[in-house]
């Protein structure tokens, strides 16, 4: 009978160690924004700068109005309640509506766009880092959002060519963490063994649940370190990219 229990206790010791061990990743499915680009600090300047033209003084108030309103109408796209066309749009009558703001909701929209997809707000850790994977692994970097935005802000990053692939929402028609964007990216890189796939985003909806959901490892980036959601359970937890290293067992 002890016999029979120290077997049980020494396999799911040796699973566990097994999986910390796991180094048999391929491919790396680097999200975007706040994964490896400063989306944040991006936000702050490009709003900043719309407000400015429309005879407004930013402050800390209205970017937090704009986050809240934004990942609201980000979470109920992914959720399939409302399309892209509706959230490109939908975000900015609602932040002029919560400032009383009389001003255009296309024009207001369409120059912050620009000015995000102007910026180039990588984290500091984000080139050293992909310098070290290149080479070692074939990266692809999955992002939700829109294409004008995402593309330019990619190439003026100078991250564009450490990706064999570049898989962006707006341009398929289907987001994380719905199975298409998944199917999508497999389907270009010639339908991978799962088990050779690591998923490492910031958003534990788009990214990580929909990892776990489509049968893949995932690696949640708490940036924010907040508490997270016990129903959505990643295989690691990290809080800066750079600890992507740690879990793949190797050397800075
Ligand atoms: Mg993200």
């Amino acid at each position: 009978m002890l016999r029979d229990l120290d077997m049980d206790y020494l396999c799911i010791f040796y699973s566990e160690i097994i999986a910390c061990c796991r180094m048999d990743y391929k491919y790396l499915f680097f999200d975007l924004d706040n994964t490896l680009y400063d989306f944040d600090a991006s936000e702050k300047m490009a709003l900043g700068h719309v407000l400015t033209e429309n005879n407004v003084a930013f402050s800390e108030d209205h970017l937090q109005t704009y986050k809240k309103i934004n990942k609201a109408c980000w979470t109920r796209f992914e959720n399939g309640e409302i399309s892209q066309e509706k959230l490109r749009y939908l975000r900015y009558e609602l932040f002029l509506e919560a400032l009383n703001l009389d001003a255009d909701a296309v024009s207001f929209g369409d120059l912050y766009l620009r000015k995000l997809s102007e910026s180039a707000c990588l984290f500091p850790e984000t080139v050293p880092l992909l310098d070290r994977l290149q080479g070692n692994f074939e990266l692809v970097l999955i992002s939700n959002g829109l294409k004008e935005v995402q593309r330019p802000k990619i190439r003026k990053s100078g991250i564009y060519d450490y990706f064999k692939e570049i898989v962006i929402s707006d341009e398929i028609g289907v987001a994380k963490p719905h199975a298409g964007f998944f199917d999508y990216t497999f389907e270009k890189l010639n339908h991978p063994d799962k088990e050779k796939v690591l998923v490492i985003g910031d958003n534990l909806n788009s990214d990580i649940k929909g990892g776990i959901n489509y049968g893949l490892d995932t690696c949640w980036l708490n940036l924010h370190k907040t508490n997270y959601d016990q129903k959505i359970q990643p295989k690691y937890i990290i809080e800066n990219v750079r600890e992507i290293l740690d879990v793949l067992n190797l050397d800075v």
